[in-house]
């Protein structure tokens, strides 16, 4: 395998994976074209309370961004690692690992405008150049101020059009665990996996008759 010299990182919590995510990937990869796209599934992300979801059902499930580019590596470092996961730290380590590379990670626009709560923010500006997908039609604009704020600090950001999916993993969760089956949101692979394995099945109450 020859080494990559472009490597795009994709973390999340992926509690499911989801169109939205799908939407992310393909316009980032389709921008920056990496030699490597690398798939990280959070431990426990940092911002977000432990996911209710077992981190192995998370990682099998992220493989269906495997059919997203020529050369995708879904990894298992920060579920791995345990704790809570610093993008910092992954950068770091995917440095470590393919020294020269240059790195881009991947967001959703929801991150971009958070983007000085993350743990060392400005070591993660250095490390990579951020690539950023709308999430809601019409934040274009709050983008790129936001964007020009970073530039002045050293920061370095490409706009990677595509589709907009205004789709997060919450109103999925919501949706299944009310019995209700989303259309056209998940990737087959995905839908597939939820059922065979019981996922975010309706509560049971009550009413239902369970003892
Ligand atoms: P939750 O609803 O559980 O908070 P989420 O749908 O926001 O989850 P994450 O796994 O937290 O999904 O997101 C991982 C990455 O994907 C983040 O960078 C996020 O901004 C991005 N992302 C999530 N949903 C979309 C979407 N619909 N369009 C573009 N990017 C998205």
């Amino acid at each position: 395998m020859m080494e990559p010299r472009r490597i795009l990182l994709f973390g999340g919590t992926f509690d499911p994976p989801h169109n939205g995510h799908m939407a992310l990937l393909e316009s980032a990869c389709s921008a920056v074209r990496p030699d490597l796209a690398v798939v990280e599934p959070a431990g426990i992300p940092p911002h977000k309370k432990a996911s209710a979801t077992p981190a192995q059902h998370r990682l099998a499930m992220a493989r269906c961004f495997e059919s997203v580019w020529p050369r995708v590596l879904v990894d298992d470092t920060e579920i791995r690692r345990g704790g809570k996961s610093y993008t910092v730290d992954t950068l770091g380590a995917l440095q470590a690992r393919w020294p020269g590379a240059q790195l881009y990670l991947a967001i959703g626009s929801d991150m971009l405008l958070t983007f000085r709560i993350w743990r060392h923010w400005q070591e993660i500006l250095q490390r990579a150049v951020l690539v950023v997908h709308s999430r809601r039609g019409g934040d274009e604009p709050s983008l790129r101020e936001f964007a020009r704020s970073l530039a002045a600090e050293g920061g370095r950001v490409v706009f990677a059009p595509g589709r907009v999916l205004e789709v997060s993993s919450t109103q999925l969760r919501q949706a299944l665990e009310a019995g209700r089956t989303p259309d056209g949101l998940l990737p087959p692979m995905v839908a597939r996996y939820i059922t065979d394995h019981g996922l975010y099945r309706p509560s049971a109450r009550p009413e239902d008759g369970e003892p």
